[in-house]
């Protein structure tokens, strides 16, 4: 449930039917009307009753997934049916009627409809929220009839062989011939602007089947005047990979293909999307972030320039991502690339699912309905009993557990196509004097990759100047006043700045506390890291690369094309460096702050660590210009250090696995995240110790521990804490939580639930 709902029990009058009721509903006399089961955008967790506006025979089946408007409270509201019933548990005065069908448009799949029911189960989420948040903007608004009008026309070859026939005297209609094409989509727009009438012969035309509506804005290559990139022949472990997918045929069969960046991966990927295309399937690729991907993108342009592309991400207007969304409910083959929320995208012809880095976190969305679109991916491909394939360098230890397990099928891609394995290395620190962070031994590597015309890549981890201003008389840290954390200091901007809350406030001059004037900046980020490398490598061009360099749509690939040019000596960078990204004249990597993920509360940490450092690692060398990664430690016997430098996952994955499994961590446990916010601290702390009090009483065996704040324990005002729910079972947490979260509504607190948090 969402923050903060509270169910309002008779606030509507169609109220609810939920399972049990409905077998209670014995009592009301059967209807002969069909009822429509409602999905609503409303915080409550039940589907809501209304009567069709035609009697009940097998020919409703088809409404189930159509979006309707129904009377709710005092006005009306879109919502989409989820079942259709021939009773329901509320009195038959009681029942309203669906105002509208919306028959013009395709219904929901019943795939992508069965796997929000899960999601609701699954994540406890109202249904009906789980059903909007994979609804374009646009169908979860009345617009129906604005969004059933079509973006663009092309010509038919009726409307070809016709437009001979046409009097010279009708200007505007050979005016619109003549913008008109037979295969590429023209936007309406353009053609309305060619006069006040051209909307009414278009329509005409339409009906005629002179020309046909097409989506537009699909993201489509227009279709192609360029010849195919031809596809390299596969290596062998390639092909065995790209075999073992394409023999599983029409059936769900899990992979797990591990292979470091720069193995190969995407071809792989690139072969099974071609024979999906050419058994006129269609293809869903997920990937952690497009713009961090755009080779990705471009390989699959350049390889299918025929092909429809559909690129769905979250900068799209909606104009354009309700258009795509069509494009793929209309079934044709196609390659769908997108970001988590395309894992509910409607494709009726799915063939292949694929999940790019498999491992990254940003697969799990952190509001409203918490769902890992990793996991929803496989249960779409389930559902569907089609093959699915899982990539990365580094699975996540829950990926890597399922093929221990035998449940997911191992394909490795031992390495890379183009390049040695770059040579992993630790800089001990312990005995060295550092300058501002950076010691000499990297100081040294990276004077030689400038000389040498090379590129090197820092990485660190942490935004801006340095992460706080600390007082070097009393040790006072510029606090956010709105927020339990630290300001950070953003030294180009002079500002100090909240990561948390987005507060910002100029640089303070001298200690409030103490009035000493000297603050000094702490630790190290990546504007301080910049300095630094500036100052001890004058002749060196360094740049930047964080979220405060990259805002922007293009940013990204105009640092991009910079790097290419070889404007650019040294990068500074934050893990955005470390995505899919290809510098071919990129020699050498140092890795700065790394340690603190050593020993972090997290349990997670040491994964996402080897995760990054792997990946980083990646970028350094190709076939004739061997990398060299070098990692600033003071534990450089840690044996995860050991494992990243023998580039040993395998062996990492092994003994994390075995430490998860000794501790009862995940993924052997399973676990459920309550977390809490209010403008008081008793409020909060109160609530979350009523409701463990209440899981205790339910008897089930789950672990409920004690009620803790959260690494930043009050953010813009509002305190917070969290209750950890932890079972062997999976079963078991699930069975508790059904139980459980009927009663965690409270008017004080706003809460909400994480099932599988992978943040703490
Ligand atoms: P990954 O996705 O694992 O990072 P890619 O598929 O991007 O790996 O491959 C890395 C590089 O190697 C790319 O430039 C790609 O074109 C090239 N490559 C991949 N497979 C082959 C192959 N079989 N023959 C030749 N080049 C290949
Ligand atoms: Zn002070
Ligand atoms: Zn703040």
């Amino acid at each position: 449930m969402s923050a903060g709902a509270q169910p309002r029990p008779g606030a509507n009058e169609a109220r609810v039917s939920r399972d049990d009721e409905r077998l209670a509903a014995g009592l009301h006399a059967p209807r002969l009307d069909a009822v429509a089961r409602v999905a609503l955008d409303v915080p409550l967790p039940t589907l809501f009753d209304y009567l069709l506006p035609v009697p009940s025979d097998p020919g409703l089946q088809p409404l189930v997934g159509r979006r309707v408007r129904v009377p709710f409270g005092r006005g009306n509201r879109i919502g989409v049916i989820v079942e259709i019933g021939s009773g329901s548990s509320l009195p038959a005065d009681r029942l309203r009627r669906v105002l509208d069908v919306f028959r013009d448009e395709p219904p929901l799949d019943a795939d992508v409809l069965g796997l929000l029911q899960f999601a609701t189960r699954y994540y406890h989420h109202p249904i009906g929220a789980s059903v909007f948040t994979a609804l374009p903007q646009r169908l979860r608004e009345g617009s129906g009839a604005a969004s059933a009008r079509p973006h663009a026309f092309r010509l038919t070859e009726a409307g070809q062989a016709r437009a001979a026939d046409l009097p010279t005297r009708a200007l505007l209609q050979r005016r619109l011939l003549e913008l008109l094409r037979p295969r590429t989509p023209v936007a309406l727009e353009a053609l309305e602007r060619t006069g006040r009438t051209a909307r009414q012969i278009l329509r005409q035309w339409q009906r005629r089947g002179w020309i046909e509506a097409c989506a537009n804005e699909a993201g489509a290559a227009p279709p192609a005047q360029r010849a195919p990139e031809p596809a390299p022949a596969l290596t062998l472990p390639q092909s065995r990979a790209v075999q073992a997918v394409v023999s599983a045929g029409r059936r769900f069969a899990p992979f797990l293909l591990r292979g470091v960046t720069g193995s190969g991966k995407t071809e792989v990927y690139l072969h099974l999307a071609a024979a999906c295309l050419s058994a006129r399937g269609q293809a869903l690729v997920l990937v952690p972030e497009i713009g961090l991907t755009p080779q990705l993108l471009q390989r699959f342009e350049a390889r299918f320039p025929a092909a429809q592309l559909i690129v769905l991400h979250s900068e799209l207007s909606e104009a354009q991502r309700l258009a795509r969304w069509r494009t793929a409910q209309a079934g044709g083959p196609c390659v769908v690339i997108g970001t988590r929320l395309a894992v509910f995208t409607p494709l009726p012809a799915l063939g292949l699912v694929v999940v790019d880095e498999e491992h990254d976190t940003s697969y799990k969305q952190q509001e409203g309905l918490r769902y890992s679109a990793r996991d929803l991916a496989l249960l779409r491909a389930k559902m569907r009993a089609v093959p699915v394939l899982l990539g990365s360098a580094t699975p996540s230890l829950e990926s890597y557990a399922n093929v221990q397990a035998g449940r997911y099928r191992l394909l490795e891609l031992p390495e890379r196509a183009d390049a040695k394995p770059p040579c992993i290395g630790c800089v001990d620190t312990r005995r060295m004097r550092l300058q501002h962070g950076l010691s000499k031994p990297l100081l040294d590597a990276l004077r030689a990759r400038v000389e040498r015309g090379e590129q090197s890549l820092v990485f660190v981890n942490r935004r801006g100047f340095a992460p706080a201003l600390v007082c070097s008389a009393c040790g006072w840290a510029c606090p956010c006043t709105r927020c339990a954390a630290r300001l950070v200091v953003h030294l180009k901007a002079g500002q100090l700045r909240c990561h948390y809350c987005g507060h910002a406030q100029p640089v303070l001059r001298a200690c409030p506390d103490c009035g000493n004037q000297d603050l000094l900046p702490a630790g190290h980020g990546t504007q301080r890291i910049e300095q630094a490398l500036q100052e001890a490598l004058p002749q060196a061009r360094v740049v930047r690369v964080d979220r405060d360099t990259t805002r922007g749509r293009d940013a990204f690939s105009a640092l991009h094309a910079r790097i290419r040019d070889r404007e650019v000596d040294v990068l500074v960078g934050t893990q955005m460096l470390a995505k899919g990204h290809d510098f071919p004249r990129l020699t050498l990597v140092g890795v700065i702050n790394a340690d603190s993920s050593l020993y972090s509360s997290d349990f997670r940490a040491a994964e996402r660590l080897y995760a990054q450092l792997t990946q980083v690692s990646g970028r350094a060398g190709r076939a004739e210009l061997p990398g060299e990664v070098l990692i600033q430690t003071e534990f450089p016997d840690h044996p995860l250090y050991a494992h990243v430098c023998r580039q040993d996952y395998h062996a990492f994955a092994r003994e994390a696995l075995q430490e998860r499994r000794d501790m009862g961590f995940p993924p052997f446990a399973h676990q459920a995240l309550l977390r809490a916010e209010a403008a008081r601290r008793e409020s909060v702390d109160g609530y979350l110790q009523r409701v463990a009090a209440h899981g205790a009483r339910l008897g089930f065996p789950v672990e409920i521990y004690d009620p803790v704040p959260p690494p930043i324990a009050r953010v813009a005002g509002r305190e917070r804490a969290q209750l950890l729910v932890q079972a062997q079972a999976r079963a078991d947490l699930q069975r508790f939580l059904d139980a459980w979260t009927p009663h965690l509504s409270d008017r004080t607190v706003r809460w909400s639930l994480d099932v599988d948090p992978l943040e703490y």
